[in-house]
């Protein structure tokens, strides 16, 4: 296998711009892995007289911020404000968020739908003009900015705009395979070049990890299949600590069959949930906020719904026929399609049968308010991270705000970080080591691919560690997965190839995942109570008194440990 340390032998790609790259990059100052929402609003806040590189496994709007539907939130409204935002992120969160990252994130919100705005992105209006904003669950005011139901769409391409407008350089197609940490301090990462096949050492005085979420943990789940933790497992094998991994969302309503998600700005826009029996069964769980109540009130009702058999063949049904043709066709056109292509059904005239599905990651590389983790020089900002501002349960709209804020900030701070970085010379060890791994997965022959393992964990995790959770189960899940760590390790890779091989990458995520998994089931076992997104029916309340706190996760020569940090509270005391 042939490598060149620090060095890049063909230009990198910058979506066909290779006139602004130099042909040999042997340091950024700052390498930004991941292309989606967190990663380029970090890439187009930093300071421009720096060398920023994006790095992405996919091709930039392939990354999974592509698919938000519903919306972003801001206190844009004449009688809203940033403080009522953050006290219903604090209180949807049960308690659980940093107060100071919670308030950080409401008050800027503002200024950054203005500044999106700005940079292109095409917000759909009311009959004024003004930004559009729908209601959205746990939220006490409607102030979820959307496009449609394209939201993460309609941004993404204009951030992406905004990276080729500033000839931000980009590697397309380059897969992470671990962190390169000396002495304590990030000093780059060593890559895959999907394309050309080779591993690299690539230098930078800061990284910043926006790798996005971990949802195919779980067998079903709305996330793209790309969303495999793996910045998390970076981080996490490197010594950074995760935070809060017990807690994984459960979106209300996904599709049935394939578990694609249908927006919570179907409710919004004032979709009923019905049993079998024709009846709202909101009104008996959340009578006030009925269908918009927060998401993990909703995924229990539906799960006791269909547990105590008044479901609809595993499902309940969203039923938006009253909202009426015009309303459905401007407002949800992309959820009419999916549920006409997925499901053969027309909402205008049919209800759409929904499920729970896994969905989001509230836990994540643990930082601050200004994105450091706990390694210097590397940075964590999106869904990969746990700033903590969703606490124990995300509201809609807040993840997709999270990235503009966190990721803006991320880019700032890892600036003024690089300038004050003198360049060392780096040692050869973790590419050495990392090179001999990928070396010994594409040799070694065994009778397992790694897809197989990838289904069995995903199994487990649905089974175990879903809407409801007991001792027993999550036992269960931590044997099983100490087993197939064990048997991962002799999977076999058939595509000897250097080119384009996603059967290597498939083996590569596989370890994410798995590392994933497990910080999840050890950090849920731990936690014996039941807050917001972690339900356990032999914890089945909310204690304070013992776990209004962080778990924080690490990975051991001896194996994982937890510690707990308190709660930052500021203004809003648990309730
Ligand atoms: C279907 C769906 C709908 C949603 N709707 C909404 C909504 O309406 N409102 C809202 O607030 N939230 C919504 N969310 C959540 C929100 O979209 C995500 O949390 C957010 O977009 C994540 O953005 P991100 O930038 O952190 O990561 P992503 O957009 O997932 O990007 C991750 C990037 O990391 C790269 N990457 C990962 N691993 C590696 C590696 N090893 N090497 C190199 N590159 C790597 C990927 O290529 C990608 O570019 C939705 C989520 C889903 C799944």
């Amino acid at each position: 296998m042939q490598a060149i340390q620090g060095e890049i032998p063909t230009p990198c790609r910058l979506t066909e711009r290779k006139d602004s790259i130099r042909q040999t990059v042997k340091l950024h100052d700052i390498l930004i892995i991941g292309a989606g929402l967190a990663g380029m609003r970090a890439a187009v806040a930093a300071p421009p007289d720096l060398d920023v590189a994006v790095m992405s496994k996919v091709h930039p709007v392939r990354s999974h911020s592509v698919a938000a539907q519903g919306g972003i939130n801001a206190a844009l409204g004449e009688n809203d404000s940033w403080e009522a935002h953050a006290f219903d992120t604090t209180k949807g969160g049960l308690y659980l968020g940093d107060q100071d990252a919670i308030e950080a994130m409401c008050r800027e919100a503002p200024d950054d739908i203005l500044e999106l705005e700005r940079l292109g992105v095409i917000f759909s209006r009311d009959e004024q003009g003004h930004i559009a904003q729908r209601p959205f669950g746990g939220a006490g005011f409607p102030r979820t900015c959307y496009a449609a139901d394209r939201t993460g769409h309609a941004i993404l391409h204009a951030m992406y705009e905004q990276l080729l407008k500033r000839r931000i350089a980009v590697y397309e197609e380059w897969y992470v395979t671990a962190l390169i940490v000396e002495d304590g301090v990030c000093r780059g990462v060593v890559a895959w070049d999907l394309i050309h096949g080779g591993l690299h050492a690539i230098g930078a005085k800061a990284v910043i990890l926006a790798t996005g979420g971990s949802g195919r943990v779980f067998l079903t789940s709305t996330n793209a299949v790309i969303n495999t933790g793996d910045g998390m497992a970076l981080a996490y094998r490197a010594g950074a600590p995760l935070a809060d991994m017990e807690f994984v969302q459960f979106h209300p309503t996904t599709l049935k069959g394939t578990g694609i998600l249908i927006t919570e700005g179907a409710r919004g826009e004032g979709g009923y949930l019905l049993n079998t029996l024709g009846e709202r069964f909101m009104k008996a769980y959340a009578p006030q906020q009925m269908e918009l109540a927060t998401r993990s009130t909703v995924s229990l009702a539906i799960g006791q719904e269909i547990l105590e058999g008044r479901g609809v063949d595993g499902c309940v049904l969203l039923d938006l026929r009253h909202l009426g043709r015009q309303r459905i066709l401007e407002r949800l056109p992309q959820i009419r399609q999916l549920a006409i292509e997925f499901a053969g059904l027309d909402p205008i005239e049919t209800p759409i049968p929904v499920r729970p599905g896994a969905h989001y990651q509230m836990g994540g590389v643990r930082t601050n308010q200004w994105t450091e983790t706990g390694i210097a020089g590397l940075y964590a900002a999106g869904e990969c991270a746990c700033v903590s501002v969703h606490g124990a349960n995300r509201l809609g709209g807040n993840s997709l705000l999270e990235t503009i804020v966190f990721g803006r900030r991320a880019g700032i701070r890892a600036g003024e970080y690089a300038r004050t970085v003198t360049p060392q010379a780096r040692r050869n060890d973790q590419f050495t080591a990392e090179q001999a791994r990928v070396q010994r997965l594409l040799a070694q022959d065994g009778s397992v691919r790694p897809w197989q393992i990838r289904e069995e964990l995903g199994q487990t995790m649905s089974l175990n560690l879903g809407l409801v959770r007991t001792h027993e189960s999550m036992s269960a899940a931590i044997s099983a997965i100490t087993a197939l760590t064990h048997r991962a390790a002799s999977i076999t890779v058939q595509d000897k190839g250097r080119v384009f091989n996603t059967d290597l990458v498939q083996a590569l995520e596989l370890q994410s995942l798995l590392d994933v998994g497990e910080s999840i089931v050890v950090s849920a076992l731990a936690r014996q109570e039941s807050r917001g997104a972690h339900y356990r029916s032999d914890f089945p309340v909310r204690d304070d008194q013992h776990w209004l706190r962080h778990s924080l996760i690490h990975r051991t020569p001896e194996g994982t440990a937890l510690t707990y940090e308190p709660v930052t509270i500021t203004r809003f005391p648990p309730a």
